[in-house]
């Protein structure tokens, strides 16, 4: 079980040398901020994946998921659990450094904010059961998702599916149709080649 907290994410990165942000000291997020985010992040590493990350207890729980998420509720994608990251993350557009941990670029793919659809408990308590239930509030994906987990370990195993609902669109392919920055318009290969908006 992963656990709560940025130690993890912390321990990988030497923030000497990404341009990546650390994470404020404690934890709480903005308290000025009632609704949750979630944001989508193309990430140009090793392997192309899409990382999803929601808000949870000033932090944000993340996803890697290797083939983005689908608008057709018969898809299941794999998304692989990894360590929280800080708040701030979810503004991160660039390039990770060669050398450094998840070199490649990254961008904004999709934002915006969620609310659990898991009446009766904390999204904490979704995460710990290991069924997760949101309504996303997106630009490019919209209504519920649901995040169940398959299996344990460091990186536990979950599924994204999408529910059926008037956001699901069998036809759409948005990771294939909008593979551009919600934030700058622009694409991964854009960010890699240092290209500006
Ligand atoms: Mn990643």
């Amino acid at each position: 079980m992963a656990r709560r907290g940025l130690e993890d994410y912390r321990a990988k990165r030497n923030f000497e040398c990404t341009r990546e942000p650390a994470g404020a000291a404690g934890v709480g997020g903005d308290a000025c901020s009632e609704q949750l985010r979630f944001v989508i992040q193309k990430h140009a590493a090793s392997s192309l994946h899409y990382d999803l990350r929601l808000e949870v207890d000033g932090v944000l729980a993340s996803w890697a998921v290797p083939k983005g998420p689908s608008t057709d509720p018969r898809e299941k994608r794999l998304a692989i659990q990894v360590e929280d990251h800080p708040i701030e993350y979810g503004g991160f557009e660039g390039v990770i450094a060669r050398g450094n941990y998840g070199a490649g670029a990254v961008i904004i793919w999709d934002a915006g904010t969620y609310e659990s659809l898991s009446e009766g408990e904390t999204m904490a308590q979704s995460l710990e059961r290991g069924h997760v239930s949101v309504r996303l509030a997106g630009s490019k994906l919209r209504g519920g998702y649901t995040l169940q987990r398959t299996g344990g370990g460091e990186r536990p195993r979950w599924l994204l599916i999408k529910r059926r609902d008037a956001g699901a669109d069998a036809r759409r392919n948005p990771v294939a149709s909008q593979p551009e920055s919600v934030l700058s318009g622009l694409t991964v290969e854009d960010v890699a080649a240092e290209r500006k908006p």
